[in-house]
């Protein structure tokens, strides 16, 4: 029977790479992948880098969805933040704990991660790679194959359950070792390195800690609503998100739902919008004109917004939206 090993699969290389030089130890790989509302993937993660290198890999890879857990956590988080919302250090022990279920379940004993020493600032330095150690409960056990011979030795190696000697030990923020290893192991199809989480975007976590600070409770799809358009701040609870493309729109019409209403363009070309909460007539109205002032050419006669099952006729363009209106954001 194969022995069984769990690897964190980001899509990006080092991953990759990490569980590859232990599937060349005769270990079978179950990878797992993270995803969330933060996600630009979220939904549509057998569509990712992750799924199709994996796939070429022969990672057979389980996609679990962090959840409202891991929004409070970002609300939150014990270790503090990184330079803008991003919590890595317990996002990481956050994600390791939910690795560890996986390593128990399948008998593996170790779970290996694509972390290389001394590439990035925060999460990769030693000290916090042992932090992460033992707050995920998993001292010993975490494998990092690309960095392993600057490492001291997991109880793998120790157990002989892992030759210590066909590990590698890169360290610091070089690609060229990975990029040479990619090309002997035949691995292509990975995503660019730092992935774009959206914690790390100085503009995203504007939105995140306006909307930490005005809602108690922030669900996933607050969150979602977060990664798409324009973001205007009506009154307390009340929002409008503008489309700013038609992927965007589309994003729009799938958050639609019970406090998330969707407006549309009736009889003109223009964004969707999304009001939330609970809104007035007033703010309604003030909804159809932004979206009239951020539409194309729009003749006298053509301003019809669909609202729910009807239509109203929406006001002029606003003059200047982002003076009178609090933007969120800065795009
Ligand atoms: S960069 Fe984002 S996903 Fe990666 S550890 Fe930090 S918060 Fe988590």
């Amino acid at each position: 029977m194969a022995r069984k090993a769990v690897a964190l699969i980001s899509g990006g290389l080092d991953s990759i790479l990490a569980a590859r030089v232990v599937m060349d130890q005769g270990y079978e790989v179950t990878g797992l992948y993270f995803t969330s509302a933060f996600s630009k993937a979220f939904g549509h993660e057998q569509n990712t880098h992750a799924a199709r290198v994996s796939e070429e890999t022969g990672i057979a890879l389980r996609i679990i969805d962090l959840g409202q857990e891991y929004i409070d956590l970002i609300r939150d988080p014990r270790h503090g933040y990184g330079k803008n919302i991003n919590p890595c250090i317990d996002c990481k022990i956050f994600m390791l704990q939910k690795a560890r279920s996986v390593m128990e379940e399948l008998g593996s004993p170790f779970i290996i991660t694509g972390e290389v020493l001394g590439q990035r600032p925060m999460s990769q330095r030693r000290d916090t790679l042992n932090v992460i150690e033992r707050d995920s409960g998993l001292r010993g056990r975490i494998l990092r194959p690309l960095s392993a011979l600057v490492m001291p030795p997991t109880q793998a190696e120790l157990d002989g359950l892992v030759e210590r000697s066909r590990l590698l030990g890169f360290s610091g923020r070089g690609r060229t070792a990975q990029f040479k290893l990619a090309e002997r192991f035949g691995i292509r199809g990975f995503s660019a390195p730092a992935g774009g989480c959206l914690l790390t975007d100085e503009n995203f976590s504007e939105k995140l800690r306006d909307l930490f600070q005005e809602q108690e409770r922030v669900i996933p799809l607050d969150i979602r609503l977060l990664t798409v358009g324009r973001h205007f701040k009506v009154s307390p609870g009340v929002r409008i998100v503008l489309g700013r493309d038609r992927r965007e729109n589309e994003v729009l019409a799938e958050i639609a739902s019970p406090g998330y209403h969707l407006l549309e363009p009736f009889d003109f070309m223009g964004p969707a919008a999304i009001l939330t909460g609970a809104p007035t007539e007033e703010m309604k109205i003030l909804a159809g004109r932004l979206i009239v002032t951020y539409s194309k050419k729009i003749s006298g006669m053509m301003r019809k917004i669909r609202f729910n099952e009807e239509t109203f006729t929406a006001g002029p363009p606003l003059e200047s939206p982002e003076s009178s209106l609090k933007r969120i954001g800065a795009n």
